[in-house]
């Protein structure tokens, strides 16, 4: 089907500033953005650098007066964007393409259950930042080390539970998005719960036909998406 281009938006590497052993958070400046408009939490962008890759990235914040766009980007060393990123200078030239993405519904939701790898905590966060504040939030982030977890916003009723896949120097660490997996397989559902789910995309599959078949959640009360894919470039979730 024919898609419509999305509008694009060049952009300059202003500031680099890690946040865990994992996440980059780049700071992206440039006149266009004063044009780019984020009405929802979890909207993203396509990044595409010099090189010619593009890949999905989350705006984590946007101050579009400031002329100023944060991205943070997982460290996994394996791909263009990834190694684009651990090398990135301010300077350094890049072009986003969007917004895209849907409003995730939460409207009366009792509960509302997140869950999210490193990919997917800054999508997370919006969320978290944007809910109401009278509904009950159950997050799960996995996470590298016990020493990579993020400050939550300040709101009552989050329970948070941060899973670590690495627990220490000569441990053994979980393969990336089993922990998550297997954690959610294993935690019972409230009812009226209604879940936001992202990151390895076999896992989120896994958890989502567990919440549907399992838990009988309604299928607008599950939002998944894969927002990566174990041993494939460029997954489309
Ligand atoms: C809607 C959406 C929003 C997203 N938001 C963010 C975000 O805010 N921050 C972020 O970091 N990512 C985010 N992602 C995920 C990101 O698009 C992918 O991780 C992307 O594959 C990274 O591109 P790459 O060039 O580094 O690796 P690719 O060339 O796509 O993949 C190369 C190899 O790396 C592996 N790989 C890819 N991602 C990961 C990972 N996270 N951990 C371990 N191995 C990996 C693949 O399995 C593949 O084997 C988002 C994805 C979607 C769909």
């Amino acid at each position: 089907m024919f898609k419509r281009p999305r509008p694009t938006y060049d952009v300059t590497v202003g500031a680099v500033t890690p946040l865990t052993s994992t996440l980059l958070r780049i700071t992206f400046t440039g006149p266009d953005l004063a044009g780019l408009v984020i009405e929802h939490p979890t909207q993203w962008v396509k990044l595409a650098i010099p090189e010619g890759a593009s890949r999905a990235y989350t705006i984590r914040h946007h101050r579009p007066a400031d002329h100023e766009t944060d991205i943070d980007i997982v460290l996994h060393g394996n791909g263009p964007l990834a190694r684009w990123a651990a090398t990135a200078r301010p300077g350094d030239r890049a072009r986003l393409a969007g917004p895209r993405g849907r409003h995730p519904d939460f409207d009366g939701a009792a509960h509302v259950l997140l869950a999210a790898d490193e990919s997917a905590l800054p999508a997370a966060l919006t969320i978290l930042e944007q809910l109401r504040p009278d509904v009950e939030v159950s997050a799960y982030f996995e996470i590298a080390t016990a020493d990579d977890t993020l400050p939550l916003p300040d709101r009552p009723g989050i329970t948070a539970t941060w899973l670590p896949r690495s627990t220490g120097p000569g441990t053994y660490g979980h393969p990336k998005g089993c922990l998550l997996t297997e954690t959610l397989l294993a935690t019972d559902i409230p009812p009226g719960t209604i879940a936001w789910l992202a990151g390895e995309s076999t896992g989120i599959a896994t958890v989502r036909r567990h919440l549907l078949t399992d838990w009988s959640l309604p299928r607008d009360h599950v939002h998944a998406k894969g927002y990566w894919k174990h041993g494939e470039a460029d997954h489309k979730g």
